[in-house]
């Protein structure tokens, strides 16, 4: 199960930027005429640019989610209003349940089977709901409209506040208990957005400013996406090396800084296998985030790691350096032998140093770091030493 905190941290974002758009909604005398007049043209303009990073950064779920968006937008706009009621109908159901679908199926190629499927996909729904708004059919749209609850939530039938309960409880539990945070909270927040759009129909902008929501949350995901595959590591989840060099050239005057490295972890790969060996990176790497002391863990490469700890000295980082090297050393690691399982235990050695006014820069104190790691491992490894 995920954190409080990490959820609070990953639905605080898209629902700021959703809260700051319902709230021009509520306050719209406030706020100039000709600044509503241009929410078409940001949501077109939102979009495209959504549209293209997506396509770069092969992130092609995305193009998943806004082009039906552009596409309801343009179907209110141009459709009479007969058919722009079969439109909100249709899509105040199948939207949500469209977003579950993309937000589900793996990211692939747009031109992989997988890709091609979605295409196919995403086209044979507006070919469903453009026949159902041209061709209306008596026997789906009585079903569609069947009375379920007590109470109205006109303008949406029953129908959608039903498919809106079923896809509310799916990406509740997503973001409890699925790891792709970032993506099920945002998923979240952007159907919730959707329906308050889709129930506040009547209320001026209200329609146009959620999809807009949509579209600056989307784009809001796509940059914090970017940020976590530059500076992120994808095995462990732990910064890598550019976010390491990025905030050592932020350190200050004093810090400290641990090289850390697994032990005879070659032996490890080749006993249990490289997958295995993966799966004990990312257990260490688990340890490690959750350093004390104010230090932050990076993965440095390989199986080797740094600790920094800005404004602390040696004697500190030294201290919670091995209270990490004595919790991991104790923390048992599973491994399947043959029919049964295993428990096997994971050492890791660390060389601690502390800036001087003699290293030239941050990387100089790596050095020296690393010749202490390197003596710990001379010492009988599982020990952390101080230069
Ligand atoms: P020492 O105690 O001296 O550090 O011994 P060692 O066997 O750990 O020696 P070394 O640091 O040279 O070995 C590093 C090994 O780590 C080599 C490689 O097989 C393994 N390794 C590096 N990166 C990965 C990775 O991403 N996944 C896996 N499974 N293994 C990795
Ligand atoms: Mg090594
Ligand atoms: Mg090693």
């Amino acid at each position: 199960m995920n954190s409080l905190k990490t959820i609070t941290i990953n639905i605080s974002i898209p629902l700021f930027i959703s809260l700051v758009f319902s709230l021009m909604i509520f306050y719209d005398e406030k706020i100039p005429k000709v600044i509503f007049s241009l929410v078409p043209y940001f949501f077109y303009a939102i979009s495209i640019l959504v549209l293209w990073v997506s396509w770069h950064f092969n992130r092609n779920r995305f193009i998943f989610i806004i082009l039906p968006l552009v596409l309801i937008h343009i179907g209110f706009e141009y459709f009479s209003a007969a058919k722009a009621g079969s439109l909100f109908l249709y899509t105040s159901i199948l939207y949500p349940l469209h977003l579950i679908i993309f937000l589900v199926l793996r990211e692939r190629g747009l031109f992989s089977i997988w890709g091609i499927f979605k295409i196919v996909f995403f086209i044979a729904e507006i070919a469903v709901v453009l026949y159902l708004i041209y061709f209306p059919s008596e026997m789906i749209n009585n079903y569609l409209n069947i009375k379920m609850f007590a109470f109205s939530s006109y303008p949406l039938k029953d129908m959608a506040v039903a498919v809106g309960i079923f896809v509310l409880f799916i990406l509740i539990s997503l973001v409890m208990f699925n790891r792709y945070l970032i993506y099920n909270s945002t998923f979240l927040v952007i159907a919730l957005t959707f329906y308050a759009g889709f129930y506040f129909l009547k209320l001026p902008h209200a329609n146009e400013l959620s999809l807009l929501t949509i579209g600056v949350i989307v784009f809001g995901l796509l940059i914090r996406e970017s940020y976590r595959l530059a500076f992120y590591d994808e095995l462990t989840a732990l910064p890598g090396r550019r976010a390491l060099v990025e905030d050592m050239a932020k350190l200050g005057m004093k810090y400290s800084l641990g090289m850390i490295d697994i032990d005879f972890f070659k032996k490890f790969n080749d006993t249990y296998g490289h997958d295995t060996g993966d799966e004990v990176l990312k257990m260490v790497a688990s340890k490690l985030a959750q350093v004390s002391g104010g230090g932050k863990a990076y993965r440095y490469g390989g199986e080797e790691f740094v600790l920094l700890f800005p404004s602390k000295g040696a004697e500190d980082a030294y201290l919670h350096t091995d209270i990490l090297r004595d919790t991991i050393a104790k923390s048992p690691f599973s491994v399947r032998n043959k029919k049964s399982f295993k428990n096997i235990y994971i050492n890791i050695s660390a060389g601690v140093v502390q800036n001087t006014s003699k290293d030239k820069d941050p990387f100089a104190v790596m050095k020296r770091a690393d010749n202490a790691l390197y003596k710990a491992k001379e010492a009988g490894r599982n020990k952390v030493i101080k230069a």
